[in-house]
């Protein structure tokens, strides 16, 4: 390859990836932020760039959340996340340079993420790759996007040139995320941008949307104001509508301002509560 960042680059987005950023496994041990066995080169030595991938989540769906179309919506990405990754090491290889995945996810359960988190991070992989900052919601914030995409990492033997790390904080701290979070799982710190977070709190509402089979949650990513998306889908006072929804629908579930989303949310799930067919 004479160009390899430019050529990998252009096979990822034509094959659908959105952002695709290039850091070097030696920016793990560098910035030391990491436990050394999540650092991809622990978990595969022979890697010495991560290409991190993004895939949008698009804005109108991720307002439904809790719904079976957010959730249906995550799968797809999911999918076609871990497609891409597969698709860009078998393109490496076959290129002569060893190269590996890490799957979007790479858990089981919720029960295996409470305990542990899952072996690798592509957060902190798409930071390191230049994609955007970490906000409150300890969430990517990318320009395009804001915390509304989902990443995926491949391990490869290519030395890569990486691009630096994003300057710009893109977290405008403005605690939507925290007052908009149904169990309080961010908390604000006065000493850094991201918030302590309260994984068992996330946790417990995770299960609780496993169990109605509208997983995931992703309120701390549909309310940030952040994103170039919002411009694509410009809503007037959307930020004061996100603020207010939890009690306005307690008071009046036919609240006209969140109809549609609740139309959403009340079809397709097997929630006694919300079935309004
Ligand atoms: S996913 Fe939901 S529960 Fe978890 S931090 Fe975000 S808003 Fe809170
Ligand atoms: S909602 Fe506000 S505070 Fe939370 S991550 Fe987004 S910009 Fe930062």
């Amino acid at each position: 390859m004479n160009d390899p960042a430019a050529e990998i680059r252009r096979y990822c987005l034509e094959k659908g990836a959105d952002l695709v950023g290039f850091a070097p496994a030696s920016r793990w041990d560098e910035r030391g932020e990491v436990p050394p066995p999540y650092r991809p080169a622990s978990i595969w030595p022979g890697t010495r760039t991560v290409i991190v991938m993004g895939m949008a989540m698009i804005l109108p769906i991720v307002e439904t959340t809790p719904s079976v179309l957010h959730l249906e919506h995550y799968r797809i990405v999911n999918r076609r996340l871990d497609e891409l990754a597969y698709d860009l090491t078998r393109f490496l290889n076959g290129r002569g340079h060893a190269s590996t995945f890490f799957v979007r996810d790479g858990y089981t359960s919720l029960r295996a993420v409470r305990r542990r988190p899952a072996a690798f991070g592509h957060v902190r992989a798409a930071y390191y790759a230049g994609l955007g900052t970490v906000g409150m919601n300890s969430c990517l914030l990318t320009p395009r996007f804001g915390p509304r995409v989902r990443f995926v990492s491949v391990f490869t033997s290519l030395e890569i040139p990486p691009d630096p790390v994003m300057e710009k904080e893109q977290c405008i701290r403005c605690e939507t995320c925290v007052r908009c979070c149904p169990k309080e799982a961010i908390v604000p710190r006065k000493d850094r941008v991201v918030g302590d977070f309260r994984r068992d709190a996330c946790m417990d509402m995770a299960e609780e949307l496993t169990r109605r089979r509208v997983y995931p949650c992703g309120i701390c990513t549909k309310v940030c104001p952040v994103g170039a998306d919002r411009k694509l889908y410009p809503q007037r006072g959307i930020v004061k509508r996100y603020l207010a929804e939890r009690e306005t629908l307690a008071r009046d579930p036919e609240a006209g301002e969140y109809r549609s989303w609740e139309h959403i949310r009340r079809h397709g799930a097997p929630d006694g509560e919300r079935d309004g067919a």
